[in-house]
């Protein structure tokens, strides 16, 4: 298959190439983000594979579509930016990559956690020069605090198993609860019960318009004074001006971000000549208790091994007729 292979980095490009050496597709890499203006560039081919901030809305999907693409092959596990009732009217297959590893998110959020609360950011600042006071840099035990999952799916669970490793209580909500999650250690409440009892609370659903601003202004007043909020999901899960007020007002003591709703515009390059034009996430940067990184969660050497392969793997089946292919629906669930 002649596939378009969007948003491609460097990394993106060695690992794919390694993963199609027997497969033998036609990947064209392309720079640009997917969008209605660069969709024309896939003419021609048969499918285009795409990343978490390209566009696959309908009207996008549309031109896809009369250049004669008939599948897309996500690299994501996430399919929230892609109009899935567009695509099975187009008679477009789409795939994904689900659970490529788990590990890697569910370790970047305690990586999150471990260095908001010791600080580990603003001491490495300090040591750098010469600054060895503790003032300011003190933390709490992990052992004995409660832990609120929410999505005990393939990265809630790994991260209850770290976190019950740590001795803590884990509190979790899902509307599918899972036994791998109880054997974890984690005790299913309703959300009204995680969010006031737990010290720390964290995202691990898909976003979906149910789970749209999940955390709001609302919920965030029912959590505990000096909470800390981690959101490794997808950004658009949290209310960010309501979690900036939080933060203003010291209900949330701690914020941690892998994700950002309007992330598409930042996330992925290197703006470091440019101005920064997002008001909202520029007041972000402004707090000491809160760290952001850029989208990086499923970033190891592991997952992007297994996005490829699953990737090319999904273009194989689909070319094939194939069932096994990661088929994502319209009324799918994840
Ligand atoms: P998964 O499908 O295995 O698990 C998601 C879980 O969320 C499911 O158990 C589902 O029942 C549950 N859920 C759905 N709606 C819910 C709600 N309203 N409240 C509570 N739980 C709900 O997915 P996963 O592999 O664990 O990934 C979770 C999310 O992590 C993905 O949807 C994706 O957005 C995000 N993700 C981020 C990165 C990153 O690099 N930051 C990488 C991979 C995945």
């Amino acid at each position: 298959m002649r596939v378009a292979v969007f948003s491609t980095k460097p990394y993106d490009e060695q690992f794919l190439r390694e993963a199609n050496k027997s497969a033998g597709h036609e990947l064209v890499f392309l720079e640009p983000r997917l969008s209605f203006d660069t969709a024309s560039l896939a003419a021609g081919c048969d499918a285009v594979c795409a990343f978490v901030n390209d566009d696959l809305s309908g009207d996008v999907l549309s031109v896809l579509a009369k250049g004669g693409v008939r599948m897309v092959a996500l690299r994501s596990a996430g399919f929230n930016h892609v109009d899935l009732a567009t695509a099975a009217r187009l008679d477009i297959t789409v795939a994904r990559v689900p659970g490529y590893s788990p590990h890697a998110v569910a370790e970047h959020c305690a990586g999150l956690i471990l260095a908001l609360n010791r600080k580990i950011h603003r001491a490495h600042n300090r040591v750098r020069e010469n600054n060895f006071a503790l003032t300011g840099l003190l933390g709490f035990d992990l052992h004995g605090k409660t832990i609120g999952i929410i999505g005990t799916g393939q990265i809630g669970v790994r991260f209850a198993r770290i976190m019950a490793g740590f001795g803590c209580r884990i509190l979790a909500t899902d509307p599918y609860p899972s036994d791998d999650a109880r054997q974890a250690g984690a005790e299913y409440v309703p959300l009204d019960v995680l969010l006031a009892e737990s010290h720390i609370i964290t995202l691990h659903c898909p976003l979906t318009p149910e789970t749209h601003h999940l955390i709001d202004a609302d919920r965030i007043a029912r959590m505990r004074t000096g909470v800390m909020l981690i959101n490794t999901s997808r950004g658009a899960l949290v209310d960010t001006t309501a979690v900036i007020g939080g933060l203003k007002n010291g209900k949330i003591g701690y914020l941690g971000l892998d994700v950002y709703e309007e992330e598409a515009d930042l996330f992925f390059e290197d703006l470091s000549d440019k101005l920064l034009n997002d008001d909202v996430f520029s007041r972000l940067l402004t707090f000491p208790n809160v760290l952001i990184t850029g989208h990086q969660a499923f970033f190891t050497e592991e997952a992007l091994r297994n996005i490829a392969s699953t990737t090319i793997g999904n273009l194989t089946g689909f070319e094939r007729g194939e069932e096994a292919v990661h088929h994502v629906t319209a009324d799918a669930r994840g």
